[in-house]
């Protein structure tokens, strides 16, 4: 790992934070300080900081500062970087590493390595290593006190650009792993919680996560005792942080219900230092807020308690289908029409899933590159007679086109567990982008894909035109399992209890693009293919963690009617608005300077 445990006097100084110096700017009022700030904490401020976090402060750099001329500069060190550098796992080694390029402020752009600067960017200047809570707790109350801003981060893979931040102290999480995995068969509360109904609050079993370990780390643990955890396609995500505490849907999710809807117990950090215990009988305001009302907003979560299930069976459907030729795209578009009014019903027979199609990305979200549609559903606990019954009678309506417009495939497979078919058909290692990437996405009921028309009209504009890398994804989570989360205390917009499709638009550019490239690509998210998708559902809402970044209305898109609770919840557990995150709740109260400080609008 490149970044040292430098010694925060010399950091001090490498940044320019010196407290009390003339001709150091003063902050604007209602601003958080950075290093260019007379506000910003003195060396003796950081090294007393430091010794309360165990030493574990480090001054962040650039993943690929030594691919620069400077002191740094090391042609070795930067060409051992290359082959690691598109995998995201690799650069969520590192405190300032993240999934999407545009957000490393120095990018490897070719082997022949450049000459150009390489700065920290947009990013923090100082990061906690943290090990513990304790650590979590010291660099809060530090941050609160000094009046700096916050940036947390497990893994960098935000599509939001939310676990980073000019000029911030980051709480790095990655190595807090404090107490391991347990399991309880059943879930023991940890305090006895009965629900107004008299039942218990969950008699299954439960996996307590004790710390920032990845859903790869929890699938084996949980594989490995014959359970089922709900959790994402993508291992390398967070099992703790904005992953669960946004919703999170999975590949079990028509079954169980979102990963939010997973959680027992957290504990959670609050602005003040504070460790709390969360539950629906301990804090039942906050913890209603991180099941769903995003992370980085109400407090830390340095643990949680989830459900798990015993192991299952599942009969699994693939489904792809290609355009034959460039001209067979509009039948393409009207199949995939044909596809998006049967999902409200696939799914109510039990299956669950995702389907990806694009018509001219070579980097889809999910699938082969274009024109194609894939599909990959399962259901639990069915044969697959019945999973036969269900789908063979809507490929057989687009039979007749195969061959002749279209390349039609279709298998099935009984697999004894849910783990075998997860790592059989999810659960590859996706590649970090060697760019940037804009989402956009939008709750379909079963009303919204009933009509062709529209859904047509809708695909048509998202689809993406040639060179704009235009990729789509049907997260086909819905049904009984996800309508079931409704009635616990839940952060999750209402919207998607009665969605069958999380219906996603990504767009990227490569990291050749200009500013301008990027804002129209924005622009185009935003404006046409975003309003496409509302304008099919207008009454419906977003997803926080693959929604778009520019939404103009994101806090009506991403939190609908729970916006009330959320802002309740906000207002109590951190008023001054320590936590501060772009799109977050609460993050309207703030906007960046021309000089990219924070400051109170
Ligand atoms: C390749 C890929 C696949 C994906 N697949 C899915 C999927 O299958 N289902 C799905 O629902 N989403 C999926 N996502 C989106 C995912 O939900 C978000 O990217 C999510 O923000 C990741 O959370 P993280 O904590 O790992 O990321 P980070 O970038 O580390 O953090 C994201 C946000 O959470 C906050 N945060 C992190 N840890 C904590 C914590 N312990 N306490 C409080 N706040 C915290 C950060 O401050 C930030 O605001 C995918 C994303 C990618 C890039």
């Amino acid at each position: 790992m490149r970044s040292s445990r430098l010694p925060v006097a010399v950091a001090s100084i490498l940044l320019g934070g010196i407290s009390g110096d003339a001709g150091l700017p003063v902050p604007s009022p209602g601003c958080k300080s950075t290093p260019a700030d007379v506000g910003w904490p003195s060396p003796n401020d950081w090294a007393n900081f430091n010794l309360s976090v165990n030493g574990r402060l480090i001054a962040t750099s650039p993943i690929a500062l030594p691919c620069y001329q400077g002191p740094n500069y090391n042609p070795a060190a930067c060409a051992a970087l290359i082959p690691s550098w598109n995998d995201p796992t690799f650069r969520a080694q590192f405190p300032i590493g993240y999934s999407f390029s545009d957000l490393e402020p120095c990018d490897i752009i070719t082997s022949a390595f450049n000459t150009t600067a390489c700065s920290l960017g947009n990013n923090p200047v100082l990061a906690v290593d943290a090990a513990t809570a304790d650590h979590v707790s010291a660099a809060v109350l530090f941050a609160a006190q000094k009046n700096l801003r916050l940036s947390i981060k497990a893994t960098g893979v935000d599509y939001l650009s939310r676990s980073t931040g000019f000029g911030s102290l980051e709480i790095w999480l990655r190595n807090m792993r404090e107490g391991g995995m347990v399991l309880e068969i059943p879930y023991q509360p940890q305090q006895p919680c009965i629900l107004p109904s008299g039942q218990p609050l969950w008699a299954g079993d439960s996996i307590t996560i004790n710390g920032s370990y990845t859903w790869s780390d929890v699938y084996s643990f949980a594989q490995s005792n014959g359970q089922i955890a709900v959790g994402p396609a993508y291992g390398g995500i967070s099992a703790i942080g904005g992953y669960l505490q946004g919703g999170g849907h999975s590949a079990a999710s028509a079954q169980y219900g979102l990963a939010a809807d997973q959680l027992l117990e957290a504990t959670v950090v609050l602005a003040n230092g504070a460790q709390v215990t969360t539950s629906a009988c301990q804090n039942p305001d906050l913890f209603a807020a991180i099941r769903g009302g995003g992370g980085g907003t109400f407090g830390i979560v340095t643990s949680v308690k989830v459900k798990s299930y015993p192991e299952t069976p599942v009969a699994a459907v693939v489904f792809s289908m290609a355009a034959l030729t460039g001209n067979d795209i509009p039948l393409f578009l009207d199949s995939i029409t044909y596809l998006y009014q049967y999902f409200p019903w696939i799914i109510e027979a039990g299956l669950g899933g995702y389907a990806g199609w694009n018509l001219y990305d070579t980097q889809p979200m999910f699938g082969p590159a274009g024109p194609s549609f894939y599909l990959v559903m399962g259901a639990f606990n069915q044969t697959l007679a019945q999973v036969h019954a269900t789908f063979d009678p809507i490929v057989a309506g687009l039979t007749p086109l195969n061959g002749v417009n279209l390349n039609l495939s279709v298998s099935y497979n009984y697999f004894p567990t849910y783990a075998g078919y997860f790592s059989s058909l999810f659960g590859t290692n996706i590649p970090a982008s060697a760019g940037g990437i804009a989402l956009t996405s939008r709750f379909l009921g079963a009303a919204h894909v009933s009509d062709p028309v529209p859904v047509r009209q809708m695909l048509n504009t998202t689809a993406g035109l040639p060179g704009q890398r235009t990729s789509r994804l049907a997260v086909l989570a819905g049904g009984l399992g996800v309508r079931a989360g409704a009635s616990q205390s839940s952060g999750v917009n209402p919207a998607w209890r009665n969605a069958y499709v999380l219906d996603i638009v990504a767009r990227r550019w490569e990291h050749t693009a200009t500013a301008a490239d990027v804002e129209a690509i924005h622009s185009d998210v935003t404006a046409v293919k975003g309003a496409a998708l509302t304008a099919l559902a207008p009454d419906t809402g977003s997803y926080p963690n693959e929604g778009d970044a520019r939404d103009p209305t994101f806090l009506a898109n991403f939190y609908g009617t729970a916006l009330p609770m959320l802002e309740a919840a906000k207002a109590k557990y951190d008023p001054s608005g320590l936590f501060y995150c772009p799109t977050c709740v609460g993050s309207e109260f703030w906007s960046e300077d021309a000089t990219g400080r924070l400051c109170h609008v």
